[in-house]
């Protein structure tokens, strides 16, 4: 995985996800523990050893109650009280003491002994009947980590909204939620062991305009805190100790960039029409209302996609209905006459959220997420529902259901809007009686009968990031087998095919949101198959424009008529690129 060069440069290879060159000091979060180390000591060693247990001890509790003190100034009493229960495992005699008597009897080191125990302890309670002590379990899981932590001097504790000066960040893992936390002044960029391009901490570096590499498998590891790299988002590259020459190569590819960037700036304001003069809609990819300014300036002609579920992350309690409509109001009045499509909560998969209580799952991505669980949650769905429908009014708001897989949750689905509807309307509340709706087409399930789902919709938006997933059967979290992750697969060009002639009989519109929308090599094909419109994250508009500018449509559907007829992912790639690479070259100029 490391490269190394006779210069002390070193480079680790991973997946580019976020455009962008930064150089800085790394800073390490989360080691991954594979496995505890167990060392047998002198009887010299065990006050010491047991003193150092004592400290990472009273350090926890000081950290814990740091932290309590901290949510108390910022949200009140009833967040901060959920630390008690961690204070509580850390002051529990009978834990405490079975470590101790381990350390002194069988001489191990304190990380060794702490953690025998505290497994024990996690497992029963995670298999016990009661609810209540099968949440202590996740409690102890979250204390104990802070003392391993603490014991193996590493610092998870860092606030990733508030560091004290620039730096990249490596971890092994970075969920969505802690992403959207990243304090956007001092990271420079960041760095994941796992992931993917289509993980939703990809999707979010793209957002907030981070460079940004995952799948570098065990960056973390062989990273220490305040390493200098530089961290190549066009390629994926983090450089370690780079040299002048290194350096030097880089100042140029974001000379490039950044010349490219002027370039594109004429492009914002022009259409995306073909030269053969056929139109193609751009949109934006948003989470959160605090976008509109970065759509705004992208070039976007509204939004295909806002994903809701980060308004419900990193919070003890769901968004109720009034604060979901003011954040759906003012992302409608802001962008009006433009559409805004509100997708429904799509939680499940790698968005978890703690405050909805949802259980760990053997398959997460195939598991009680999206739609299904509003279909069970008819509270949470009214809420939102009811808050996009008073929304309303107030510019052009559309609806889309996330993870259909069968035409009965559409039509239940759309039974909720007609009920939430008349509530309204029997409350004397206004709303848009017009409102369209939209089914995500992201399960190769609602790609085949798209013929019946298209009867009940206004529009299609084809998920392509879950619909990869789920038809080639590649989970798109997982950097070993990310080299399968195929857009390109032939099943995956059909099913788009098929999909928008589904969408013709009925006269639905199709779009895609997922990242296949913003990934300039795959335009020709999608305008080819006859995709309306391309929707992504703001940062990449302004090249689909640029490149959209300058393609045929014919030669675009020659290419699809290609696809089509082709047994090859490798091959449908290679036509699709050179397409691009062909009308529009200097979008290529950032690449090693
Ligand atoms: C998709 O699956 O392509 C999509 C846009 O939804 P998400 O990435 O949020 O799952
Ligand atoms: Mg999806």
């Amino acid at each position: 995985m490391a490269e190394r060069l006779n210069t002390g440069e070193r480079i680790l290879r991973g997946i580019p996800v976020s455009a962008g060159v930064c150089r800085g000091k790394v800073l390490i979060l989360d080691k991954p523990r594979h496995s505890i180390e167990k060392r047998i000591l002198s009887e010299a060693d065990i006050p010491a050893e047991l003193n150092r247990f004592q400290q990472a001890l009273v350090k926890t509790r000081e950290q814990v109650q740091e932290v309590q003190r901290q949510l108390l100034q910022n949200l009140g009493a009833s967040h901060a009280s959920i630390f008690d229960a961690h204070l509580m495992v850390l002051e529990d005699p009978s834990l405490i003491d079975e470590v101790v008597r381990l350390i002194q009897e069988e001489k191990v080191n304190a990380e060794y002994a702490f953690h025998q125990v505290t497994d024990r302890y996690i497992a029963a309670l995670a298999k016990v009947e009661d609810e209540y002590l099968r949440e202590r379990a996740t409690d102890m899981r979250d204390v104990s980590g802070r003392i391993m932590n603490q014991l193996l001097g590493v610092h998870e504790q860092v606030n990733l909204a508030q560091l004290s000066e620039p730096c990249i960040i490596i971890a092994h893992d970075l969920t969505p939620s802690k992403t959207a936390q990243l304090d956007r002044k001092n990271v420079l960029g960041f760095a994941t062991d796992i992931g993917s391009r289509t993980s939703h901490t990809a999707i979010m570096a793209r957002s907030l305009r981070i460079p940004a590499v995952v799948g570098l498998k065990n960056a973390s590891e062989l990273l220490t805190d305040g390493d200098y790299v530089l961290l190549d988002g066009f390629n994926g590259n983090i450089v370690v100790n780079p040299t002048d020459q290194t350096l030097f190569e880089y100042g140029q590819l974001v000379r490039k960039q950044v010349s490219l960037e002027e370039k594109l700036r004429d492009t914002l304001n022009q259409h995306a029409v073909t030269l053969d003069n056929h139109r193609i809609f751009i949109s934006a990819n948003i989470e959160q209302a605090g976008d509109i300014e970065a759509v705004r300036t992208s070039g976007a002609e509204g939004v295909g996609l806002f994903r809701t579920e980060y308004l419900f992350l990193n919070r003890e309690q769901p968004p109720n209905e009034e604060e979901q409509y003011q954040a759906y109001r003012q992302v409608a009045e802001a962008l009006k006459p433009n559409p805004v499509v509100i997708r429904t909560l799509d939680l499940g998969g790698d968005k978890l959220l703690s405050s909805l209580g949802i259980p760990p799952e053997m398959n997460p991505f195939l598991g009680w997420r999206a739609i299904r669980y509003c279909l069970q949650h008819e509270e949470i769905f009214r809420a939102q529902l009811r808050a996009i429908l008073r929304a309303s009014v107030s510019g052009n708001l559309k609806i889309m259901y996330p993870m259909i897989s069968g035409l009965d949750e559409l039509i239940q689905a759309n039974a909720f809007l007609t009920q939430f509807k008349a509530e309204l309307r029997k409350e004397g509340v206004p709303f848009d009686d017009k409102i369209e709706v939209g089914a995500m087409i992201e399960t190769p399930s609602a790609a085949i009968i798209g013929d019946a789902l298209a009867k009940r919709v206004q529009f299609f938006s084809l998920g392509t990031n879950d619909l990869i997933q789920y038809t080639l059967a590649v989970d798109r979290m997982n950097e070993k087998i990310a080299h399968l992750y195929e857009p390109t697969h032939p099943a995956i060009v059909r099913l788009i095919k098929q999909t928008v002639e589904s969408a013709r009989t009925q006269k639905v519109w199709v779009s895609v949101c997922g990242e296949m929308a913003g990934d300039i090599v795959l335009t020709p094909l999608l305008l080819g198959l006859g995709v309306d419109e391309l929707s992504a994250a703001p940062p990449l508009l302004a090249q689909l424009k640029y490149l959209i500018r300058r393609l045929k449509l014919s030669d675009t559907q020659e290419l699809a008529k290609f696809a089509l007829e082709c047994e090859s992912a490798t091959e449908i790639l290679a036509r699709s690129t050179a397409l691009a690479q062909r009308v529009a070259p200097s979008l290529f100029d950032t690449k090693k």
